[in-house]
């Protein structure tokens, strides 16, 4: 069974992405916490950051969040948030970053 991000990325379900490269897709989360609130979710399914392989290259959310930040303006800074489980908060099993901006952010969170 696809995750729902899965479904996003394959274009099953509408979402504005925003960016996408040959392994992540980044989209406007549906409920956003911020002026700019992104996604940006491998195209692999990996669970969450538990479940992330000890190898392997893992540069890409990063690059990902690097670019998108740059091409929003996003000069004055922003926050790449990663829920891992339920205590951390995460609540759709496919791993994915939160990219935040377009306000100051505030410490500590929820
Ligand atoms: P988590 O809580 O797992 O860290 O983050 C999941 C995020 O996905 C939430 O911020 C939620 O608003 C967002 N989300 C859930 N369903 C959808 C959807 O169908 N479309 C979009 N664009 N975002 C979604």
């Amino acid at each position: 069974m696809p995750t729902l991000f899965t479904r996003i990325i394959n274009r099953e379900l509408p979402a504005t992405i925003v960016y996408e490269d040959e392994h992540v897709v980044a989209f406007k989360d549906i409920a956003p916490v911020a002026p700019v609130h992104i996604v940006i979710v491998p195209r692999t399914e990996i669970k969450g950051l538990s479940a992330l392989p000890d190898d392997g290259d893992h540069r890409h959310i990063l690059n990902a969040a690097k670019t998108i930040a740059e091409q929003l303006g996003l000069t004055g800074g922003y926050r790449l948030v990663i829920n891992e489980g339920r205590d951390g908060g995460q609540s759709v099993d496919h791993l994915h970053a939160h990219l935040l901006g377009g306000r100051k952010m505030t410490w500590p969170p929820g």
